[in-house]
């Protein structure tokens, strides 16, 4: 959808800003925080000169370094002219990690304690649709003739999620405020699609929206304005973040609604994996373990098994295969499906050690289980950072049965860990494990365990076979070697997204 302007030739290397609402550890609800932390270092180790803008939260003005104002003071952003509010101003500074970052400082917008999407009554705040348009807006500022930054003019925009899809909009539909020497590159990256950022149609005209713009083939969206729906209508790429999430998501299963549009847009779209920081999760270096172990020598993880036992309460029996599950408890991770298999695992001589918070109902179901079976099943409601790693190393089995997940993160540190992920065969799931049937587990392929469809046989029927294979260590042990050997570095990820940037910059000329 671009109408690219040829670049002058510069020989720098290619720039991209990289819009994003959350980062860690300056701002995190879910895992595009960790995403926003990982990718940028590495693209730039890649090549790419990349530099972040986030919304100017407390937080994230407290925790760059170095923060110094860029140009005057922003006069048109959405939502910033009430009456008695601070202007608005650019700023540049550090991330902890080292990455330059642009920050949006708009008090009236940002300036709020708690929860970034929502207030103290639990409820979105009622502006959200001003503060993230303004996020774009200001995105889109630096493609401008009069660009935000004078000395440094962005090849690629990209940003994710519902939050950022405003800006492809704004270049297309607003050329009086935002056509410049040339045009950037549009990709915008989809981490969850069940968030879609859906505001009310008369909000046009504050949205600095022309109001021609609201029709199908435009922002308009189920009678609203849709901010995901225009980042993928009008970005030149689109990406999700799993190959097999990027066919589901064209699917009326998957797709919330917006699976036509994807549809005819599937040439445009994308699915590359989110890859997995080993300065932090391995087991050779982990501070947070009982013992730290390596592929080649596993000794450690008997310990680690030991350590965990006894920390949940469990019968300290180095024979009986251990299932662990780390995760939001919510209805899409099928964790429903577990409580109801766990008696019979159980039956099975299986153990269950569980680290979760999310749904009431779910948090006391796993309460009740460990009550019923004090010495097989542990669970710790919370959210405990240290304890996770812990459990990823003493666990044989790490289960993720998810209904939907986009690229799924756990399964790829259990197989770090030699903890054999048991899946649903869905997103990324299916493009990170293994299934070790037969023909796999003679080939040395396998890495863990899949089931198909979300019901409680298909999943114990998984964990029958993975107790069955647990019972024969030889071939147990191999897999988990292998499952150690994989790589999901970011590395590889890295260069996906520097090819899709190549493909969207302007050209240069001259
Ligand atoms: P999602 O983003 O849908 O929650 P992912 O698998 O992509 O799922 O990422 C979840 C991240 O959150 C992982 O790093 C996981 O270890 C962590 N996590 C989830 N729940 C907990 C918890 N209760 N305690 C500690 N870490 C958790």
């Amino acid at each position: 959808m671009s109408k690219t302007k040829k670049k002058p030739k510069d020989p720098a290397s290619m720039r991209v800003l990289f819009v994003t609402p959350e980062c860690y550890p300056l701002v995190k609800t879910g895992g595009l925080a960790d995403v926003s932390a990982a990718l940028p270092p590495a693209l730039n180790r890649a090549g790419a000169e990349v530099r972040l803008l986030l919304p100017g939260y407390p937080a994230v003005l407290n925790g760059l370094s170095d923060l110094q104002p860029v140009g005057k003071p922003l006069t048109d952003l959405p939502g910033t002219d009430r009456p008695g509010s601070a202007p608005a101003t650019l700023r540049i500074g550090r991330t902890p990690d080292g990455v330059l970052a642009y920050v949006l400082d708009a008090p009236a917008l940002y300036d709020r304690p708690g929860n970034p999407y929502l207030g103290p009554d639990g409820k979105d705040w009622p502006d959200n649709a001003e503060r993230f348009a303004a996020l774009s807006w200001c995105a889109a500022g630096f493609a401008a003739e009069d660009g935000l930054d004078p000395w440094w003019r962005p090849d690629v925009l990209h940003g994710h999620d519902w939050q950022t899809g405003l800006i492809p909009a704004y270049l297309e539909l607003r050329p009086d405020r935002f056509a410049g020497p040339f045009r950037p590159g549009t990709v915008t990256t989809i981490h969850n699609i069940a968030y879609q950022g859906l505001f009310g149609a008369w909000m046009m005209s504050d949205l600095g929206l022309p109001s021609a713009a609201f029709r199908i083939d435009g922002v308009e969206y189920y009678g609203g304005v849709g901010f995901l729906k225009a980042g993928c209508f009008y970005s030149d790429r689109l990406t999700t973040v799993s190959p097999t999430y990027a066919h589901e998501i064209q699917t009326a299963e998957h797709g919330s609604g917006l699976e036509g549009l994807l549809a005819t847009r599937a040439e445009a779209l994308t699915g590359i994996l989110n890859g997995v920081d080993y300065d932090i999760w391995d087991p050779a270096i982990d501070p947070h373990i009982a013992a730290r172990y390596g592929a080649a020598d596993l000794g450690g993880k008997d310990l680690c098994k030991a350590d965990l036992q006894a920390t949940f309460g469990l019968d300290r029996r180095a024979d009986a295969p251990l299932a662990a599950v780390v995760s939001r408890l919510t209805g899409h991770k099928g964790l429903d499906l577990v409580l109801e298999a766990a008696s019979q695992w159980i039956a099975w001589g299986g153990q269950l050690a569980v680290l979760g918070n999310g749904e009431p109902a779910l948090e006391a179901g796993f309460r009740h289980l460990a009550t019923w079976y004090p010495k097989s099943v542990g669970v710790r409601i919370g959210y405990d950072e240290a304890l996770s790693h812990r459990i990823q190393a003493g666990a044989d089995l790490f289960l993720v049965p998810s209904r939907s997940e986009p690229c799924g993160l756990t399964q790829m540190y259990a197989l770090k860990y030699g903890t054999l992920p048991l899946v649903r065969r869905t997103g990324g799931l299916a493009d990170t494990i293994v299934d070790a049937n037969p023909a796999a587990v003679n080939d040395g392929s396998a890495t863990g365990f899949q089931f198909v469809n979300a019901n409680v046989q298909e999943l114990t029927w998984a964990l029958r076979r993975a107790a069955a294979l647990y019972r024969k260590p030889e071939r147990w042990h191999a897999m988990q070697q292998h499952a150690m050997t994989r790589d999901f570095g970011w590395h590889g990820p890295a260069e996906e997204y520097m090819e899709l940037y190549r493909a969207v910059a302007p050209v240069v000329v001259g």
